[in-house]
């Protein structure tokens, strides 16, 4: 039997998935998107989710929202944008497996909010996500977990240009 530490490690190399940042990838982003109302679609993002998700290959999102800790908006407001969002990636034959975010901000007026390793272009997010789909019950390996994953995904995770809409 593998150990947990290691299952996380052989899951992310076997296991091909997709992360996908938030707003201006999947979301129209026109700052600090999480009003309801706002909420629109990037042009075929629909569809690429489908058809990820018809392929069997887990998409998870991966997204800095700083807009938290800058006190524009509240973790609860963020989860209803993400329920709404869920659901109409739903109703288009998408699905998306885990979504992972980052509330903190440098310019945060609240230091507790500053810093972190969560918040992109760190791999906290990342980490969680992994440790959350194999559900490490035992926080005891988390250092070598940590450093196995961050090598792990330094050889393995290639970030891919998104094409976005030029001009108005
Ligand atoms: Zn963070």
């Amino acid at each position: 039997m593998f150990s947990q530490t290691r299952l996380v490690w052989i899951m992310l190399i076997l296991r091909p998935a997709i992360f996908l940042d938030r707003d201006g990838v999947i979301n129209v982003d026109h700052g600090y998107p999480h009003k309801l109302k706002y909420f629109a679609f990037m042009p075929d993002a629909e569809t690429a989710i489908k058809r990820a998700h018809h392929k069997n290959i887990p998409i998870f999102i991966v997204t800095n929202q700083g807009g938290i800790g800058l006190g524009y908006f509240d973790i609860t407001a963020m989860r209803q944008f993400h329920d709404h969002m869920l659901a109409q990636i739903a109703d288009a034959g998408g699905h998306i497996t885990d979504i992972a975010y980052c509330p903190h901000h440098p310019k945060s007026p609240d230091p507790v909010m500053r810093d972190c390793d969560c918040r992109k272009p760190k791999p906290g997010m990342i980490l969680d996500l992994a440790r959350r789909q194999v559900k490490l019950a035992d926080g005891g390996a988390d250092d070598i977990s940590n450093r196995r994953i961050t090598r792990t995904r330094r050889r393995h995770i290639r970030p891919l240009p998104i094409a976005r809409p030029v001009g108005p």
